[in-house]
């Protein structure tokens, strides 16, 4: 929860400072984290090295955990119930600025750190989007910040949130729910890029699922009309959604993927998957379209004598 007035007294005492002073204080705690570069350096490499998917990222958040504990952040791991998430907070009292680090890799993108693909690992996951740096200078930032509160002598509590699978797994869905940001101010986010600015643009409401259809086997040409194929339902269903798409507000996204049709031509598919996500600007207007895939979805089944059910993967709401 925002608690504006907290906010504008924080932001009014820096604003009181002349602008001199101000710029005095940036080029210190920038100086202090580039003079801890190496470290910082190694940390990113490490993570890199450790690769660590969604909700198994053991090592990596045990090594942000360790320098953050170093620095004399009172670390809370395990929070919410996810062994690899964690809480670490310095000082005390109002406001409480948040800064999110996030550290997992995504499947199959093993590779060395060098600007050409490259498995390290065949097959195993990598860091294609730079969570390896995410962590390390999220958690670079909150040391600095609390450099500064004791520095400066100011009140105030810093806190480092250790996200874990942000790259699908909506581990920051789970924190919120037990309740970790309630008593924050503000929270602070950055990704990896290949520019340094500030990001304008707004990001979009997202709820997806896995439907799963179940039909019955049989020989696909020598007992055909036995089977009820699944993948019939998955094709049923995403037939109804894509002619959706004329009928819904039109900055609304939808895909999908097939993540199960089958084992063989010959075989009438007795089960079969897809995956869906639905986007838009709205959480509301989300959650009205997903009434409507879910109603496609129980339509395939019915139209194709199959059996449907579904599991939210993200934002369940
Ligand atoms: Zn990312």
């Amino acid at each position: 929860m925002f608690k504006r007035i907290l906010l504008l007294n924080f932001f009014s005492s820096i604003v009181l400072m002349t602008f001199a002073q101000k710029n005095a204080e940036k080029e210190k705690i920038i100086a202090s984290i580039q003079g801890k570069e190496a470290n910082y350096a190694k940390i990113a490499h490490q993570i890199w090295n450790y690769a660590e998917p969604g909700y198994l990222e053991v090592k990596s958040s045990a090594l942000l955990q360790e320098e953050l504990k170093n620095a004399g952040f009172d670390v809370k791991a395990g929070v919410a119930e996810i062994p690899t998430a964690f809480v670490a907070s310095y000082g005390s009292g109002e406001p409480v600025i948040g800064i999110l680090a996030e550290y997992d890799a995504l499947p199959g993108l093993s590779n060395v750190d060098e600007p050409e693909q490259k498995a390290l690992v065949s097959g195993a996951a990598g860091h294609g989007c730079g969570h390896n740096l995410f962590g390390t200078a999220s958690v670079a930032a909150a040391i600095a910040v609390k450099d500064w509160l004791k520095s400066s002598g100011k009140k105030g509590t810093i806190r480092l949130y250790g996200c874990p699978a942000e790259e699908g797994g909506s581990g920051k869905v789970y924190m919120v729910r037990a309740g970790l940001f309630n008593d924050v101010n503000a929270v602070l986010h950055w990704h990896p890029g290949n520019e340094n600015s500030a990001g304008i643009t707004p990001w979009l409401a997202n709820k997806n699922a896995k439907f799963r259809f179940y039909g019955v086997a049989s020989h696909a040409s020598a007992a055909p009309e036995k089977g009820r194929s699944a993948l019939d339902a998955v094709e049923a269903m995403d037939n109804m959604v894509n002619m959706m798409r004329e009928h819904i507000p039109s900055d609304t996204r939808i895909h999908y993927v097939i993540t199960h049709g089958g084992e063989a031509p010959n075989v009438v598919p007795a089960f079969a998957e897809v995956y869906y996500y639905v986007r838009n600007p709205q959480m509301q207007t989300v959650k009205e379209i997903w009434e409507r895939v879910v109603k496609a979805a129980e339509g395939a089944a019915m139209g194709t004598g199959t059996r449907m059910d579904y599991e939210v993967i993200g934002g369940g709401v």
